[in-house]
């Protein structure tokens, strides 16, 4: 089936209306929160909740609409703008994938209801990582025991974005990847969503990084953290199969959250990119520098081909992560094209924001612009939700059809 990539009118709006918010809202305080790493970004999470959550005002519901691609559209203005305020946004996130992906209509209502309420702002987060459980995820050692009609957690998770805010503030949550059965392995890997303030679930540090400072990255303690036995995401049941080699589907669907994040994931890439390309351009364009995509190329500057070679790139990694987004909203497994849309998005802004510091030449290394911020920032979508090498990995299981027993 072939899959259009023209924009609706609505996406058209909705990308009109964040690009506004990224200009006014995000840009002009960005480089105050990066320099004050943990300081909470009030303006822009009562901005957010007050308007920018609702988006624009005058959508028409009933046309067209193109799902996943106008939260990709989103996702790039937003990050145009400031891709760490972005992260600090309070909205359900990758904990509200995983309910929407694998929760009771019962447990979405639950969970989900505080995001379109009127209370005061709340974040979902995933917690997933353990200081020896990463790219595998199977070596998980945080446990789940039931007690009665509870689930008890123990362990720790490192690196959990918005993980203060999902932790401390009521109506928020952090699902948390937990084994009921570590001989079973990744069989028996679930997850569970505990509730913002549960007694036993402590915020012990926020870390300090290279980039994305003013997004809060938590550690968080499960202390004999005690939920309702129906936070369950899925089914309680420990299918171990014999010499399986991918285990059970819990732990598979539990992996298809990626599916959906990963597209989200490369339109921020681009959209940090692309702010830094748009800076480049303009910023040449004052210099009398041309950029001329219809020259010969041997007629061309090696600057202009420097600049034109980047927009080809992501231009490229926009169009394959739209390809993974409106797979996604067909209800096509997208897993390979997930995967590849965020391994060229990830190597494509990395490459795009040095180049650009490097184009720029000393203003380009400081402070003075923020161009050294976005190459601070490129650098982590390389890294979460599964690294460069571990994307490629996956393509490449995909398209050789080996499982990740035998290439791994
Ligand atoms: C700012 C930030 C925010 C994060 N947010 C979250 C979050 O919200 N929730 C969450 O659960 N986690 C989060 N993470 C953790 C992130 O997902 C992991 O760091 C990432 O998956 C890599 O895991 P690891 O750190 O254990 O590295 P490792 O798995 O130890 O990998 C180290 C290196 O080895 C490479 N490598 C590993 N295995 C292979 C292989 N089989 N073949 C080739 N190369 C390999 C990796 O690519 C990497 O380069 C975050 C991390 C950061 C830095």
């Amino acid at each position: 089936m072939p899959i259009s990539f023209d924009p609706t009118p609505n996406t058209r709006k909705a990308r009109d209306y964040f690009h506004r918010a990224a200009v006014e809202q995000m840009r002009p305080i960005s480089r105050h929160y990066d320099d004050l790493e943990h300081a909470f970004p009030q303006e822009w999470v009562d901005w957010w909740w007050r308007e920018g959550r609702r988006g624009p005002q005058d959508l028409d519901w009933t046309g067209p609409h193109d799902g996943m691609i106008r939260v990709c559209v989103q996702a790039e203005e937003l990050c145009w703008g400031d891709a760490a305020l972005y992260l600090r946004t309070p909205t359900a996130a990758l904990g509200g994938s995983a309910v929407a992906a694998a929760g009771t209509p019962e447990q979405k209502a639950r969970f989900l209801a505080p995001f379109d309420g009127d209370g005061p702002p709340v974040w979902g987060a995933m917690a997933i990582t353990e200081s020896g459980a990463g790219s595998d995820a199977a070596a998980i050692q945080t446990t789940a025991a039931q007690d009665g009609d509870e689930w008890v957690l123990n362990g720790t998770k490192i690196f959990c974005t918005s993980g203060e805010g999902a932790s401390m503030h009521e109506g928020g949550f952090v699902v948390v990847w937990a084994t009921l059965d570590r001989s079973a392995g990744r069989a028996g890997i679930k997850s569970f969503v505990v509730p913002a303030c549960t007694p036993g679930m402590r915020l012990i540090g926020l870390e300090k990084k290279l980039g994305i400072r003013a997004s809060d990255t938590a550690t968080l303690v499960f202390e004999d953290c005690r939920i309702p036995r129906g936070n369950l995401l899925g089914s309680a049941e420990v299918r171990r199969r014999e010499g399986a080699a991918t285990g059970d589907k819990g732990f598979k669907g539990a992996m298809a959250t990626f599916d959906a994040s990963r597209p989200i994931v490369a339109a921020m890439a681009v959209g940090v990119g692309r702010a830094s390309l748009d800076f480049v351009r303009e910023a040449l364009a004052r210099e009398g520098v041309p950029v001329r995509p219809e020259a010969p190329r041997h007629a061309q500057g090696a600057v202009e081909r420097d600049v034109l070679e980047m927009e080809a790139e992501l231009q490229a990694a926009r169009l394959l992560t739209w390809r993974a987004a409106a797979m996604m909203s067909h209800g096509r497994p997208n897993n390979l094209e997930a995967s590849m849309a965020k391994a060229k998005a990830g190597l494509v802004v990395t490459r795009i924001t040095q180049q650009v510091v490097e184009i720029l030449g000393p203003p380009g290394y400081s402070q003075q612009l923020l161009a050294e911020k976005w190459m601070r920032d490129a650098k982590i979508n390389d890294i979460y939700e599964g690294t460069q090498q571990i994307n490629q990995l996956i393509v490449a299981r995909r398209i050789l059809d080996y499982s990740s027993a035998v290439l791994r």
